[in-house]
């Protein structure tokens, strides 16, 4: 096996028109016990990779090795691993350890474990030819998809399946879709084969003629009203300005899950318009290791179509750049 690989790293966070991402070479990790060594053969890209590299996110880990979306080929692991043998297809998500002893872990919610750490921000990730990770984090992978098509699932996938369930969408209801990106192209997907109608508002026009080929009811201007009042919505869209937007778009009762890591600063809201008829503004937080498993579960049933942008390993400054500019329609996947 190689020794040293090509790999990417964040120098110092700033504007990606400043270059941030640099190549670099480095030695091949080694496994320690309870990690698995992948040879990675997808890694898609996220908008939280865009947020670290442009410091909206504080750094956690000097030249780190961003991607947290990684789909490989298990080579080497580490001792006292049961459960993965070297040639399995392995995921690589963001939630990569959390301390299993807190009240947040121990009532099911580890995704709010304040000891939890994530790929490509606490530890080096997959904008690499090799990723360690912890087995017990890692994902088996359904077939039916080629790698650089499961690659998306493991962040935009999983989150938006979160934000979904936490959207508590009622059976056959009107869900609103605030962005279309990676995530939002998938979680459409997933709501629509659970019988809801879905209505995408975003400011794309590539990204609208997507949503109505997938099978949205209608997709409009992000400002714009839904054409009718929306049970449950999401806002994928980084935009905090869309929170006043969202709320007044719903019906009595329903829920604004907001599913990014990052917002800009939302606009001062006014209760009678925007809060009351019970209506709920909430967030989401990473996600636990159950909703992979559920998403992927119903990636296996349902094949989903996962609109990807190829770029080889050596240009993933050119796909940021590409997420950043809003010139990228679904998910941008790094290929070595
Ligand atoms: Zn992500
Ligand atoms: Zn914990």
């Amino acid at each position: 096996m190689a020794e040293t690989m090509l790999a990417w790293e964040i120098g110092r966070p700033g504007p990606i028109t400043s270059h941030p991402l640099h190549a670099v070479r480095r030695p091949v990790p080694t496994p320690v016990a309870g990690e698995l060594l992948v040879r990675v053969a997808a890694s898609a890209v996220c908008r939280t990779d865009l947020h670290l590299a442009e410091g909206d996110l504080p750094p956690r880990r000097p030249r780190v090795v961003p991607g947290h979306e990684v789909v490989g080929e298990v080579v080497a692991v580490g001792p006292e691993i049961a459960n993965w043998r070297v040639g399995d297809r392995a995921g690589i998500a963001w939630l990569r350890d959390t301390c299993g002893r807190c009240r947040y872990c121990r009532r099911g919610s580890e995704n709010l474990c304040p000891r939890s750490r994530y790929t490509g921000w606490d530890a080096d990730g997959g904008y690499a030819e090799y990723t360690v990770a912890p087995a017990a984090y890692a994902y088996h992978l359904p077939d039916g998809y080629p790698d650089e098509e499961l690659a998306p699932l493991l962040c935009a996938g999983i989150i938006g399946f979160r934000a979904l369930r936490l959207a508590d969408l009622p059976a056959g209801g009107r869900l609103g879709i605030y962005g279309f990106g990676a995530s939002a192209h998938l979680t459409a997907q997933v709501a629509i084969a659970q019988g809801a109608t879905v209505h995408v508002l975003t400011r794309a026009e590539p990204a609208r003629r997507l949503a109505l080929q997938l099978g949205a009811a209608s997709a409009g201007a992000a400002f714009d009203p839904p054409p009718e009042p929306l049970d449950a919505a999401i806002l994928f869209a980084p935009v905090g300005e869309l929170v006043p937007t969202a709320l007044a778009a719903l019906d009595r009762g329903g829920t604004l899950a907001v599913a990014g890591i990052h917002l800009s600063d939302i606009p001062a809201l006014t209760y009678q318009e925007h809060l009351f008829q019970e209506r709920t503004l909430r967030s989401v937080t990473a996600n636990t290791r159950a909703d992979g498993q559920e998403l992927l579960a119903h990636a296996a049933a349902h094949r989903l179509r996962v609109a990807v942008t190829r770029y080889p390993l050596d240009a993933a400054d050119r796909a940021l750049a590409d997420l950043a500019a809003d010139r990228l329609n679904g998910a941008a996947v790094l290929t070595p």
